[in-house]
């Protein structure tokens, strides 16, 4: 079956054509180990994730490559600025070396909770690629790409036919209205460094270069280290929808540049999370963690249900009330799996055909789920062949259905259960909601179903 995917560089959603048949390389970019991710960025990985899984699904073998920006990603995002590692590191008093292996440490753990998949996955560093980047600016330095200023070594995107061919970006119109930054002797408006000087400032992370003392540009590491792992040439290539204008436009620029070649065949773009309506970020102090999410007692994976729920190219409104319908609303699932005991059965064709068709069709994971409900209450299919094409789903939603288990109750609890379930019988109503208030102070909930009532821990 083809995947489909929408390519931000054409327009349009166009068939996958793997470079090479059968295998696929992808390179995400990743994230800027100054602070923890938030649940924003964290959108990005579980895209990424997604991407994976469905070609696996698709029987593809997959190369994946997401970089550690630990160096050189300045507060503005341009070229002016300080560097956010190291301005976390002043104010935390620690090293930026210390800083940067701390939130990569929390971003693993990240990564784990949300069940996005790193086997085999490469994570390079742009501090261990600081030789592969100045190889690649003399490379550029020699094709004539280049101009040295007091600031740095900068790209001179005049000289690339197809500037801002991403964003379709009008040059013309930005050279008018640009205010060309005077620090950095910028020749071009669009222009960006490739290489740093430190000029006399004071900095934890510096190397030497043919040019002099400094520190790489940021989208110099995604050029080089993709080109390390993938080869001049790979498949697909993802980011943030914000990435589109600056980062990847200036990652195509330099890259194509350096090889005559296209960097990556598709580009895709996950759409941003918004908290009540409003970008997230540090000064509107509306920032959320994976850590907050657990703190509020919800779990890591109805995030990943929330997020499921809307299509990735789309905007994400996150509020704590949509998080507890998708708490809810997982609970549910597990609850139904619970229910289908451990009987072996065989996954279902039909649902599974549309299924595929639906993550085929550019991940289109709110129509999966709609159809998980659909199997849910499908009163044709027998319990265990429900469960069986839940399980081959869930290699692709990665909501943990294959760890669904009857958690152990201690024996007091349900002893309290049991002593409701009489008080329930008797109709003392005050006394079983009572029992309820008590069972769920000692964390765990009471449901009741048609079967009786069922205990579960809570999250
Ligand atoms: P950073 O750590 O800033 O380098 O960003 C890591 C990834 O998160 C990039 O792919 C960004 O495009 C993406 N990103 C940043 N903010 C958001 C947001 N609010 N929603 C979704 N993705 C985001
Ligand atoms: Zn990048």
């Amino acid at each position: 079956m083809d995947v489909e995917l929408y390519n931000t560089l054409t327009r349009k959603k166009e068939r996958f054509v793997p470079i090479q048949s059968g295998r696929v390389s992808m390179y995400h970019c990743g994230p800027t180990v100054y602070d923890y991710a938030h649940i924003g960025n964290l959108r990005s990985f579980v895209f990424a994730d997604l991407l994976r899984r469905t070609f696996e699904y698709n029987g593809y073998e997959v190369s994946q490559v997401i970089n550690i920006t630990d160096v050189g990603h300045l507060v503005s995002d341009e070229d002016e600025g300080e560097d956010k590692i190291e301005r976390s590191a002043e104010r935390m008093e620690k090293s930026a070396e210390e800083i940067a292996r701390f939130y990569t440490n929390a971003f693993f753990d990240d990564l784990k909770y949300l069940h996005i998949r790193t086997e085999h996955t490469r994570f390079p560093k742009a501090t261990e690629h600081i030789a592969e980047q100045i190889a690649l600016i003399k490379t550029l330095e020699e094709k004539g790409f280049t101009y040295v200023t007091p600031d740095g070594v900068y790209f001179d995107t005049s000289k690339v036919r197809d500037y801002g061919k991403l964003a379709r970006l009008d040059i013309e119109g930005l050279k008018e209205g640009a205010r060309v930054a005077v620090t950095s002797g910028k020749k071009h408006p669009t222009d960006f460094a490739l290489w740093k000087f430190s000029k006399g400032e004071k900095r934890q992370q510096e190397w030497e270069s043919p040019w002099g003392v400094g520190f790489p540009g940021w989208h110099i590491e995604c050029s080089a280290m993709s080109m390390k792992y993938l080869g001049e040439h790979f498949d697909i290539h993802t980011g943030g929808i914000d990435h589109i204008p600056v980062h990847h436009t200036n990652e195509i620029a330099q890259s194509e540049a350096a090889t005559g070649k296209p960097l990556a065949n598709y580009w895709l773009h996950n759409n941003f999370v918004v908290i009540e309506g409003q970008k997230m970020s540090k000064s509107l102090g509306n920032i959320i963690t994976l850590n907050d999410v657990i703190e509020r007692g919800y779990t890591p994976l109805s995030y990943r249900y929330f997020l499921l729920t809307a299509h990735y190219r789309t905007l994400i409104n996150f509020t704590w009330e949509a998080l507890r319908g998708a708490q809810t609303a997982l609970d549910k699932l597990y609850d139904h799996i619970l229910g289908y005991g451990d009987e072996k059965g065989v996954v279902d064709e039909t649902y599974r055909t549309k299924f595929n068709t639906y993550i085929n069709d550019d991940l289109d994971t709110p129509k999966a789920l709609a159809l998980i409900w659909e199997l849910v209450k499908d009163k044709n299919i027998s319990e265990q062949s429900k469960k069986a094409t839940l399980l081959d789903f869930d290699k692709v939603l990665g909501l943990g259905f294959d760890s669904v288990r009857q958690e152990e109750v201690p024996e007091d609890i349900l002893a309290l259960v049991e002593e409701r379930e009489k008080a329930r019988k008797e109709k003392n109503w005050k006394k079983s909601d009572k029992l309820r208030d008590e069972i769920y102070r000692r964390g765990f909930e009471v449901l009741d179903t048609g079967k009786g009532s069922k205990v579960k821990k809570l999250h």
